[in-house]
């Protein structure tokens, strides 16, 4: 069976997608730990990311470089953490979660509040500045 994230690759399920290219894959968490949490995936299916081949995983880390460059640049944190975990899910994906303030509470389960209006204009600030 799919995984949640393929069915969103293939717009089966609905997200707040902020880019793409043929590989990969940028959108919203839906349970963000701060505005802009984004999450990167490789479009191929595989749970672990350390499973992925070499190639694999540096165009995704270099993917995410570039979405991590683009939500500097459309909401100025003072910069973007990452973790990659994994529990939930089992399609490798890179969390992006930017750090407003120090002390900022920078976890999976330090969930904050976001509308769908927000969500939406989040994904396009963020979406906007992604050189690919
Ligand atoms: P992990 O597998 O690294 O523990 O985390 C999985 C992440 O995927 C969680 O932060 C969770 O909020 C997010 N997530 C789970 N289901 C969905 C979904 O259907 N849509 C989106 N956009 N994010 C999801």
């Amino acid at each position: 069976m799919s995984t949640i994230f393929t069915k969103i690759i293939e717009g089966d399920i609905p997200a707040h997608k902020v880019v793409e290219n043929d590989d990969h894959l940028a959108f919203l968490d839906i349970n963000p730990s701060a505005e802009g949490h984004t999450l990167v995936v490789p479009k191929k299916e595989i749970d672990y990311i350390f499973d992925l081949s070499d190639e694999l995983l540096t165009s995704t880390m270099l993917f995410a470089k570039k979405v991590a460059a683009g939500i500097d640049k459309a909401l100025d944190p003072i910069r973007t953490g990452i973790i990659v975990e994994g529990m939930e899910v089992p399609h490798a994906h890179v969390h992006l979660i930017p750090i407003y303030k120090k002390g900022q509470p920078f976890s999976l389960g330090a969930n904050v509040e976001v509308g769908e209006e927000r969500m939406k204009e989040l994904a396009k600030l963020i979406s906007d500045e992604v050189q690919l």
